[in-house]
């Protein structure tokens, strides 16, 4: 007997990476081997010099499948068993394993739209809809749209084992969000990568495609973003350390929206609940600063900060990396 093994992996493209995947038949009991792909097709090798390896990191029950099928999420690695240039995950392990006693936790809130004919789900053809206000966990035919495949992905996400967390409807129609974590710095990254291919797979089946672009919709529409929930154990255990993490991102301000996301510019104006990219702020309850302090946190002293900079095309590898460095080398 045999099962199918989905190996999953993230390509080359610039400057937004995107997903790729194939499926592997594997004896059963057999385990998950390594194994290869042509990367001149995916941006990540010139064509007389094509192969790249894929190491699986990550796997899980595959939902769509069903039965002993699997989700394999992978690393890409040169011929000679490196690191690939486009795999910011090998960066990242390197900074979690040695920050792991200060305990990282993540919680990433993804932003993304749906798309049908050329335009986002709900966008009526040649115009727009009502402004926004009534959409944001809005309910009834007239304010939400696609909650079919919404349903159909956290369903899938929960069956695959994944530490997703919540769902809403958000500001814009077609809009919506999910939560994973919180969970390791390399176990949030990974299963957000998987739960958005999830997302992309399942809205095939309905023939709706989704984006994660940023900025969906130029004018007064919300952008998509992903803001990345953080704490360490000592975050977790005392409102000093929250400060302390909220000045540190500050000082390093500039290096980490560089790496948050392409086109984070046309998304961070200062409006539409955002701060802008070029300065950076710290509140509680602000959702108009870079980083918000919850209110339940400055209450009990103690727990996690968001950071509302990253978008919704953010490599999480890279935005948990940044974040765990520079919090964690302040030893906070
Ligand atoms: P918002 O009010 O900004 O919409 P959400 O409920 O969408 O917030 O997301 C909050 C996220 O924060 C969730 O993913 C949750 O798992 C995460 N989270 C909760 N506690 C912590 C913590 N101590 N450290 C890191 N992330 C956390
Ligand atoms: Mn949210
Ligand atoms: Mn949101
Ligand atoms: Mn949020």
């Amino acid at each position: 007997m045999t099962y199918k093994a989905e190996y999953i992996w993230i390509d080359g493209t610039e400057p937004t990476a995107r997903l790729r995947s194939k499926t592997r038949i594997l004896e059963d009991g057999a385990d998950l081997p390594i194994w290869g792909f042509d990367g001149s097709s995916t941006n990540q090798a010139p064509g007389d010099n094509s192969d790249c390896v894929l190491r699986p990191v990550f796997s899980c029950p595959d939902p769509i499948r069903g039965g002993e099928d699997v989700l394999v999420m992978c690393e890409v690695l040169l011929i000679d068993m490196s690191p690939h240039p486009t795999n910011s995950r090998a960066q990242l392990e390197t900074v979690a394993k040695q920050y792991e006693d200060m305990d990282p936790w993540f919680g990433i809130e993804q932003e993304y739209t749906f798309f049908k004919d050329g335009r986002p789900l709900g966008f009526p053809s040649g115009g727009f809809p009502a402004p926004q206000g009534f959409y944001y966990c809005g309910v009834g035919a007239d304010e939400v749209y696609g909650r079919d495949v919404v349903e159909a992905h956290l369903e899938a996400c929960l069956e695959a084992g994944l530490a997703i967390s919540g769902i809403n409807a958000e500001v814009m129609p077609g809009q919506w969000e999910f939560q994973v974590g919180p969970a390791s710095p390399l176990d949030v990254s990974d299963q957000l990568w998987l739960a958005r291919w999830l997302l992309y797979r399942i809205a095939e089946e309905f023939d709706i495609s989704v984006t994660i672009d940023p900025k969906p919709v130029k004018g007064d529409w919300n952008g998509a973003g992903a803001h990345t929930n953080f704490s360490t154990k000592a975050m977790r255990e005392g409102y000093d350390a929250v400060i302390a993490a909220c000045e540190a991102l500050g000082e390093k301000a500039e290096e980490h929206v560089k790496s948050y996301g392409a086109g984070i510019e046309d998304r961070l104006t200062g409006s539409h609940e955002t701060a802008p990219w070029t300065e950076y702020s710290y509140g509680v309850s602000n959702r108009g600063a870079s980083v918000r302090i919850p209110w339940q946190v400055a209450q009990e002293k103690k727990g996690y900060i968001e950071d509302r900079r990253p978008n919704a095309n953010k490599d999480p590898n890279k935005v948990t990396r940044l974040i765990t460095d520079t919090v964690c080398s302040r030893a906070i």
